[in-house]
């Protein structure tokens, strides 16, 4: 395992923030029934084959995120301090994510009649592993609105050939559209494919062809009856990941493992961690440095930013923050997190600017927490928790066992190889997204 060189991000969004996430909530038709499923069971089961957001809804949305994406580029990207600012980040365009059913199903003139009102150049679907007919109704609409296409594969290993959805991403990369494979962590998961055995049969196809794969935790949700069955404690979810992330490295998959391939590199380039490696690949904790004072806030400010840059907007067009940790989780009613305002009521910018609002409470709940966590209290990544919202689900799924929400034992096996990650960073760098 070498580590000579530091890792060039120049050009590669790779752990980079530099869009204006906005996720809808769009459509919930699936015919499929996932362990772990997470779609509105009424929108499932009585809104086949047409969207559930139409006409002056999307209108709305669309004027109401126009106005505040000019407000962003205008105002956080100029501020002296925060994650966007001068000496930040910028925030370069707006992006939408039609979620959570399987967008594939939707006749083509629904499609592009939902795209196409949401004005945008990134345009992001969940989908079921898709057929080539199915791929033709997105390289259609791609065709008439432009811009890019990226289609989110929801994998279910026990329904699902993993050779068809690497046909699947192939016959789309053909037809100039991106598509990746997209797993929950359910209990059946773990329980019933150990993680060499997964890495076998689910992830090693995709090896060779540089697929990001997407890995996320599953949440009880009030649709569900906040059901937890399929809830894995962090403890499975991070030695299970950690056994399967040692595999992937040493096999030398061509594979971007995300979220936890991309905090690898964060923590190594960012926080400097990669000065502690030690001589077998491993971060030596022995060696790190002396971590940055918890500046309460500068982290707040940072937060508030990453929190301002990813939205969330509901079927009655209530907004409500989405947070990318262990995969990208709405913080929505349906989950028990309050919304921070709703479209026809205000624009975007009041809800931002509001002082004392859902947002200020969520940000000094997720401080305070931090501050306060028998875990967190003394650990030098605060701050990185912080903007993953990591407080905030453990309101609803406890981290207190071994591990917690860093996963590090994961970050740790994928941080042992550098060509690895600067093979990640360099997919992100073509991606351009
Ligand atoms: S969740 Fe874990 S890694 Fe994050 S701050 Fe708390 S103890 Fe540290």
């Amino acid at each position: 395992m070498k580590h000579s060189s530091i890792i060039d991000r120049t050009g590669s969004t790779l752990g980079v923030m530099d869009d204006l996430q906005i996720a809808v909530h769009s459509y919930d038709g699936c015919a499929r029934g996932c362990p772990g499923c997470i779609v509105d069971k009424h929108f499932k089961n009585h809104a086949r084959f047409e969207p559930i957001l139409k006409g002056d809804d999307l209108q709305l949305i669309n004027r109401r995120v126009l106005e505040y994406s000019d407000w962003v580029q205008k105002t956080l990207n100029y501020k002296e301090g925060g994650y966007f600012g001068r000496n930040g980040y910028q925030v370069q365009h707006h992006s939408y994510t039609f979620r959570f059913g399987n967008h594939a199903e939707l006749p083509v003139d629904e499609l592009i009649a939902l795209g196409g009102m949401l004005h945008t150049d990134y345009r992001v679907f969940s989908v079921a592993p898709p057929t080539n007919e199915e791929i033709e109704k997105f390289a259609t609409m791609k065709s008439i609105l432009g811009g890019s296409v990226f289609l989110e594969i929801i994998y279910d290993p026990f329904a699902d050939s993993p050779e068809a959805i690497r046909d699947a991403v192939l016959a789309m990369r053909e037809n100039g559209l991106n598509g990746y494979p997209e797993l929950l962590l359910t209990k059946r998961l773990i329980r019933d494919y150990p993680a060499e055995r997964f890495l076998d049969e689910c992830v090693s196809i995709f090896g060779d062809i540089g697929a990001q794969i997407q890995f996320g935790r599953y949440s009880p949700s009030r649709t569900r009856n906040f059901n937890k069955t399929q809830m894995a404690t962090v403890d499975e979810e991070a030695e299970w990941l950690a056994v399967l992330a040692k595999g992937i490295v040493a096999r030398g998959h061509d594979i971007h493992p995300i979220p936890l391939g991309e905090y690898a590199v964060t923590l190594l380039d960012e926080y400097r961690e990669i000065e502690a490696v030690g001589e077998d690949g491993y971060v030596d904790p022995a060696r790190l440095r002396e971590p940055d004072p918890f500046l309460v806030k500068s982290v707040r400010e940072k937060t508030r930013d990453i929190f301002l840059t990813s939205l969330y907007i509901d079927h009655n067009l209530d907004v409500f923050v989405w947070s990318e940790s262990m995969g990208q989780h709405v913080l929505d009613s349906n989950f028990g997190y309050p919304p921070l305002g709703n479209l026809r009521q205000n624009s975007i910018i009041d809800m931002a600017t509001e002082n004392g609002g859902a947002l200020d409470r969520m940000l000094n709940e997720v401080i305070r927490e931090l501050l306060t966590n028998r875990k967190c209290a003394p650990c030098r990544y605060k701050s990185f928790c912080a903007s993953h919202a990591v407080p905030l689900f453990r309101r609803f799924h406890k981290d207190d066992g071994e591990h917690c929400y860093g996963y590090l034992p994961v970050i740790r096996e994928y941080q042992r190889d550098l060509s690895f990650l600067n093979n990640m960073v360099e997919g992100f760098r073509e991606l351009g997204f």
